[in-house]
């Protein structure tokens, strides 16, 4: 009865570390896990003055594979996005794509879902400084709807 009494003692004790674990532990865990996301939402909040949630609900299902960065530096950011094209060119101040909704919300200054993709993709420093950059001078901005360059063969 002893030995028991002892096992159970031990099961209880046992399912209070796992609880413990679970409700006071974990957080710590949870919270490196939360860095991330908590940096992008800094970059989503600047985006939603170029697009709404949805659109940007768009941009965040591209799939990753969809998407290749054609160059990073000071001059310009480059990608690839599914089958389309986004340059962005800051000595020239403009913004060259091509797709059905940039056709439209170009002419309003407003991103369509492969602008954010790009800006959801790369660096989030580097993301906002950008879009910090381009809403503070939005009007020497261009907003062009044609492809910059050919693709691959
Ligand atoms: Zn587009």
């Amino acid at each position: 009865m002893q030995m028991l009494g002892m096992t159970t003692t031990h099961s209880q004790a046992a399912l209070r570390r796992v609880s413990f674990y679970r409700e006071g532990r974990l957080p710590v865990e949870g919270l490196e896990a939360w860095t991330g996301p908590v940096v992008d939402r800094s970059v989503e909040k600047l985006l939603l003055a170029f697009a709404n949630a949805e659109t940007i609900d768009v941009a965040q299902s591209i799939p990753e594979k969809d998407f290749s960065l054609r160059e990073e530096s000071k001059r310009a950011l480059a990608a690839y996005i599914g089958d389309t094209t986004v340059d962005i060119n800051f000595e020239q101040r403009t913004i060259v794509h091509r797709c059905s909704t940039w056709a439209g919300s170009s002419l309003e200054q407003k991103f369509c879902s492969h602008i954010l993709k790009l800006f959801l993709s790369i660096n989030p420093e580097r993301a906002r400084a950008v879009l910090v950059l381009i809403r503070s001078n939005l009007n020497s901005w261009k907003f062009e709807s044609r492809l910059a360059v050919e693709f691959p063969t």
